[in-house]
């Protein structure tokens, strides 16, 4: 049953293949030209030109030596891989590098000014077998390079140029078995339509990957510019909101503290009014400078809006604290100038820890609260919220009616525990031994 279809089988012509490749690939190359465009990505629009300078070079080929010199079409096709390789590079913001891309089809040229290799078949296939191997293992390395960002995606995206890198290295150990040069271009004459195909296959599959990518990547861009305040380079209130609901899940299971710090520049009306505008952004940038490397990588920052920041770090009261007042110092230090001018900013900080389970609200609005005693107390210190029922009656103070006592510890420079209104909470709190020392 099966032989009729195989004497049915029509072989695949040779020339009929190199036009589809030739079509496919200026097809191809013109869309994502367009593309490219469209999307403003130089990547895309390089991979374009490399594949209508690909699908020009199969062109050259059906012509005659006598139009075409000889070495011409097989050093586009290596420039075109070249290009390939390129445009990998700048899709991950590296540059061109020109004399690399260029390097397999100078070297081509060069090389078939020998006589000796334009007779040497073998040679010659082994020599484009490597060129076009090199090519798609830096194209390969480039996107390995990337993987970190994401992985899944790009395992197609490494797959399919070291598969179409191997295709074109399979003469390679054939060179070495085979008897003589006839057999060695006998088997390429017979290979030649695999190759073909594999190509047509490589050119489709590439190019949708890259437009893959491209989406990927353009709507990754979108969504954290949704997410960052454009001033500080920070993220915005929603960002904060997004990253403290995965902290707090996190953070739930394994049962940690978390700590909500809230900063608030003092007196920012003010400076705005006394040195412009323009220094008050400065002096914004300049907080988010101090704040971004006073504080550890895995803590999150945020400019929840106009002149107030926040952060939720994983720790005790007693962490947050010390960040807090860390960050204190560093800005006062660091804004005693601004842009040349003595501007002399300084920052309140506003201190609540907490089980995750509370909230990230509930925790804001307890720095807020502590935020508010800490400029109501003179400004450029840190204040700490905490719900404390003493556990020794007799040792600790307590209100009048013997119930539990809210209390505000304040760090330095005001160096005193003051009763504030009675906890309506009734939670009970330890108090840290910190808290204790600050007092
Ligand atoms: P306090 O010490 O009590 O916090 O006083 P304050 O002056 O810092 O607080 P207030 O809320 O009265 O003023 C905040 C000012 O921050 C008002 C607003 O013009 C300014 N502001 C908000 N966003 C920006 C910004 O993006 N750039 C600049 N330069 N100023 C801003
Ligand atoms: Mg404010
Ligand atoms: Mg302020």
């Amino acid at each position: 049953m099966f032989t009729q279809f195989i004497d049915a089988a029509v072989p695949l012509d040779l020339s009929t293949l190199f036009v589809v490749a030739m079509c496919v690939a200026a097809l191809l190359g013109l869309f994502l030209l367009y593309a490219g465009q469209q999307e403003r990505v130089r990547a895309l629009a390089w991979w374009g030109a490399a594949y209508l300078v690909g699908g020009f070079s199969v062109a050259l080929w059906s012509l005659a030596d006598e139009i075409v010199p000889p070495a011409l079409p097989s050093a586009l096709l290596f420039l075109a891989c070249g290009m390939i390789w390129s445009a990998a590079r700048l899709f991950h913001g590296r540059s061109v590098m020109w004399v690399a891309m260029s390097a397999g089809a100078l070297g081509w040229i060069a090389a078939c000014s020998f006589p000796t290799f334009v007779s040497g078949g073998t040679l010659r296939a082994i020599a484009a077998s490597l060129i076009i191997f090199a090519y798609v293992v830096l194209t390969a390395a480039e996107l390995w390079c990337e993987r970190r960002r994401n992985l899944i995606r790009r395992w197609p995206a490494l797959f399919v140029p070291v598969l179409h890198g191997l295709v074109f290295l399979f003469p390679l150990p054939l060179a070495s078995l085979l008897p003589s040069e006839r057999g060695m271009l006998t088997l390429a004459s017979g290979w030649i339509a695999v190759f073909v195909l594999e190509v047509i296959l490589y050119v489709v599959g590439t190019a949708f990957i890259m437009l893959t990518l491209t989406r990927e990547r353009t709507l990754t861009l979108h969504k954290t510019a949704a997410l960052t305040d454009p001033m500080t380079g920070l993220c915005n209130r929603r960002g904060f909101d997004e990253g403290a609901c995965r902290v707090i899940a996190a953070r739930t299971r394994r049962r940690q503290t978390v700590t909500a710090l809230l900063f608030d520049l003092d007196h920012f009306k003010r400076i705005n009014d006394r040195f412009g505008h323009a220094t008050g952004d400065t002096t914004l940038k300049l907080f988010a400078s101090v704040i971004s490397s006073g504080m550890r990588a895995d803590d999150l920052i945020a400019r929840l809006g106009g002149e107030e920041f926040a952060a939720l770090i994983v720790g005790s009261l007693e962490d947050g604290v010390a960040a807090a007042e860390r960050i204190r110092v560093a800005f006062e230090t660091a804004a005693r100038a601004v842009g040349g001018r003595y501007v002399g900013a300084t920052v309140s900080v506003g201190v609540a820890c907490g089980n995750p389970e509370e909230g990230v609200e509930t925790l804001l609005d307890r720095a807020d609260q502590a935020l508010y005693d800490a400029k109501s107390a003179g400004r450029n210190r840190v204040a700490t919220a905490i719900d404390i029922v003493w556990v020794d009656a007799k040792s600790e103070p307590q209100s009048e009616s013997g119930d539990a006592v809210h209390w505000t510890a304040y760090r330095r420079p005001v160096i005193a525990l003051r009763p504030a209104a009675p906890s309506q909470s009734g939670t009970h709190v330890d108090v840290p031994s910190s808290v204790r020392a600050i007092a």
